[in-house]
């Protein structure tokens, strides 16, 4: 006799790990997974680098089959079977098998969603012509290939820079197509700061990857019923005898709305700490689902693999009785482009100051991945984010070629905890040439951000230029001086600094800036204590290159640098 009857609808990411853990905690319960399509359990996040002939064997993808569930775990998986309605107050759910077209109900002691979140499909006039895919199931990737094979597709438009486009991307250039890049902000990767998605940016251009930045899609065209261009909002004709539309998805919320389940501001199902929704018997997880952001405490939606498989361990600990609770989600994330890996976790500066939070501040890092000494270090860019009045951390980006993910990971398990940048400072980490530095990245991080915390360097703000008062003061070699410097700045090396106190401006804030922040750390412990007022231009030159690309904007004959704005018209970068 079954000790609960437990019915999960959705059998990939979140609804499988619940079906799984369920098992283990108990043996007795009767176990049945709803999946409207021909796969459970496949690995959705595979799917680009299939698409892209990098994974070849489309059985790898398959981590699961219903014989598995069934011979291991005594659970009843049942592909190609939709849930189509709810009946809370008889517990029981109605399933349409896809197969045979018939329908029955099933009853239930506890529900779990885990629909997951549909790919969003503009109402765009062409967006019916043949050649336009979204991309989230085995099927739609194998359409993907089969359309690039039997059209000979070779020019491929990918909407949308954020991770799955940028996976696509690089998977379809794999493959030989020539990929344009339509994004309608005016960066790549939106999660990213602006100035760190740069180097993204950058090195899809040097992929041959074209970038249409700040310029949404109008429509698509075709002939023959089949897409041939994309016209964005400007004018501008990308061709493209293939399209990926990659703009977003939406939380599958159908079957919860019509039960009149509790749905958050953001579109989500609203879920308690245990996953448990509004109504007792029904638990719900993955990217249906808002959950608590755990730094700003405010609901969001965040479609990653993590949390739903996190997710549906908790639905079914809870399910089962035990005190389970989800600690929320800090959207910790990677992607990979062309060699070049960049990840996040936390809040990101925008989102502090669309919320008009005064009270952090971030500063920038350009250190190796290991000992300079040892062959093959790389260089890696660190933004870290932190609360000025107290040092707790908020957030961090990263981009490199190597060691980029395992910091961000120590500074995403930083944050879950609630440390500070103090804690990064003593942050005691592996350390062997050719992995990391005895003050590793991480460290390097904490000791920056805490010299600001402890008031031992101010900085100055670099989308604070061009300033009107600041002296700009560059105390890198000349040599490396006339490589390339920030506009208006002048050149005093730090080795001569002492001995020119007398070249700087006592009634102006000087602001100080090197190649990656450290001389310039050391000029201002200098300056300052000579009794100037100093401020440090966090990472130095390196930060300069990603904030202003091209420089300044350029200043009219006759007019002051007053009032010029910094940012890089969108159009400009359009390649
Ligand atoms: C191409 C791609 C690449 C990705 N890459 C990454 C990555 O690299 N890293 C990362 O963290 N995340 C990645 N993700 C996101 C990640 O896959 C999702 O966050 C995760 O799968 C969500 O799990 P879920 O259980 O909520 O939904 P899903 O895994 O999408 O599962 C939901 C399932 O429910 C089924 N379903 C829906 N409604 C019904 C119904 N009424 N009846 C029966 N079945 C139903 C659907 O068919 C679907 O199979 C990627 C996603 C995609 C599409």
């Amino acid at each position: 006799m079954a000790s609960r009857k437990v019915l999960i609808v959705g059998g990939v990411a979140g609804g499988a790990t619940c079906a799984a853990r369920l098992r283990r905690l108990d043996e007795k319960a009767e176990i049945v997974v709803f999946e409207k399509g021909p796969y459970p359990s496949y690995a959705n996040c595979g799917l680009p680098y299939y698409t892209g002939d990098i994974i070849t064997d489309e059985a790898k993808l398959l981590v699961a089959t219903p014989d598995l569930f069934r011979a291991r775990f005594n659970i009843d998986v049942r592909p190609e079977h939709e849930v189509v309605r709810i009946n809370r107050k008889e517990k029981r759910i109605e399933v349409r098998d896809l197969r045979r077209e018939t329908t029955c109900w099933e009853t239930y002691d506890a529900l779990v969603l885990s629909p997951g979140a549909a790919p969003v499909r503009p109402p765009l006039p062409g967006i019916d012509l043949g050649g336009i895919f979204t991309l989230r199931t085995i099927p739609d990737s194998r359409d993907i290939r089969a359309w690039i094979q039997d059209t000979n597709a070779h020019q491929a438009a990918i909407i949308g820079g954020g991770f799955i486009g940028l996976e696509m991307a690089e998977s379809l250039a794999h493959r030989g197509l020539q990929v344009a890049i339509v994004e309608m902000c005016d960066q790549v990767m939106p999660p990213l700061d602006r100035e760190m998605a740069e180097y993204v940016y950058d090195r899809l251009l040097r992929n041959q990857v074209s970038v249409r930045l700040g310029d949404p899609v109008a429509r698509f065209d075709g002939a023959n019923g089949r897409v041939n261009s994309v016209v964005a909002l400007s004018g501008a004709r990308i061709p493209a005898d293939i399209v990926i539309l990659s703009v977003g998805v939406k939380p599958e919320t159908k079957l919860a709305r019509e039960a009149e389940l509790e749905i958050g501001a953001r579109g989500g199902i609203r879920v308690n700490e245990s996953m448990r929704t509004s109504d007792p018997a029904i638990w719900a997880v993955g990217d249906a689902v808002e959950v608590r952001d755990v730094v700003t405490g405010e609901f969001s939606l965040v479609p990653l693999a993590g949390p739903a498989n996190r997710q549906g361990r908790i639905a079914a600990d809870a399910i089962c009785g035990r005190p389970a609770r989800f600690r929320g989600v800090q959207a910790t994330a990677v992607c990979g482009v062309f060699g070049l890996t960049a990840a996040i976790t936390g809040v990101s500066e925008k989102r502090l100051s669309q919320a008009n939070d005064s009270d952090y501040e971030v500063v920038y890092l350009h250190p190796l991945d290991h000992a300079g000494y040892y062959p093959g270090a790389k260089t890696m860019h660190l933004k870290l984010i932190f609360r000025r009045s107290d040092g707790l951390v908020l957030g961090a980006q990263g981009v490199g070629e190597a060691g980029v993910e395992r910091r961000i990971d120590v500074i995403s398990m930083a944050i879950q905890k609630g440390s500070t940048v103090f804690d990064l400072e003593e942050a005691e980490l592996c350390y062997a040439p050719q992995f990391g530095a005895a003050k590793d990245a991480v460290n390097l991080a904490g000791m920056v951000a805490a010299n600001v915390v402890r008031g031992d360097v101010s900085l100055a703000k670099w989308g604070n230029l061009p300033h009107p008062d600041a002296f700009l003061l560059d105390v890198r070699e000349p040599g490396e001086f006339k490589g390339g410097s920030i506009t208006g700045a002048t050149n005093i090396p730090l080795s001569q600094l002492r001995g020119r106190l007398g070249d700087l401006p006592m009634n102006r804030p000087i602001w100080v800036n090197c190649r990656v922040g450290q001389r310039s750390y050391i000029a201002v412990r200098i300056l300052q204590q000579n009794g100037f007022d100093v401020h440090n231009l966090s990472g130095g030159y390196s930060t300069w290159e990603v904030w202003y690309p091209k420089g300044l904007p350029s200043v009219k004959e006759g007019a002051t640098q007053e009032g010029v704005t910094g940012v890089q018209p969108t159009e400009d970068r359009a390649a």
